[in-house]
């Protein structure tokens, strides 16, 4: 399919393939250090994305994706609060 330049792609930081926006959930990284996935796409900060596939979802939690990604350490919380957003539709 040809791209019509309409919707925006975005590459996932697990497979690093390229997706449209709603096919990938946001992860938001503000100045003060706090991370989290960002369901109105609107928070402000750096985004990074990962897809709802399954398995980028698991591979980004289990092998602490995000903490390589940021060069930080990410908590736990964030990578539950991730699958969480990942289970919604
Ligand atoms: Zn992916």
């Amino acid at each position: 399919m040809k791209s019509t330049g309409k919707m925006p792609l975005r590459m996932c930081c697990v497979c690093r393939e390229m997706h449209p926006k709603q096919e990938l959930i946001r992860i938001v990284t503000q100045k003060d250090g706090s991370i989290f996935p960002d369901a109105t796409g609107k928070a402000p900060g750096r985004g990074l994305y990962v897809c709802r596939r399954e398995s980028c979802i698991e591979t980004c939690c289990r092998k602490r994706v995000l903490n390589k990604v940021l060069h930080t350490v990410v908590s736990e919380e964030v990578y539950e609060s991730i699958q969480r957003a990942s289970q919604q539709t």
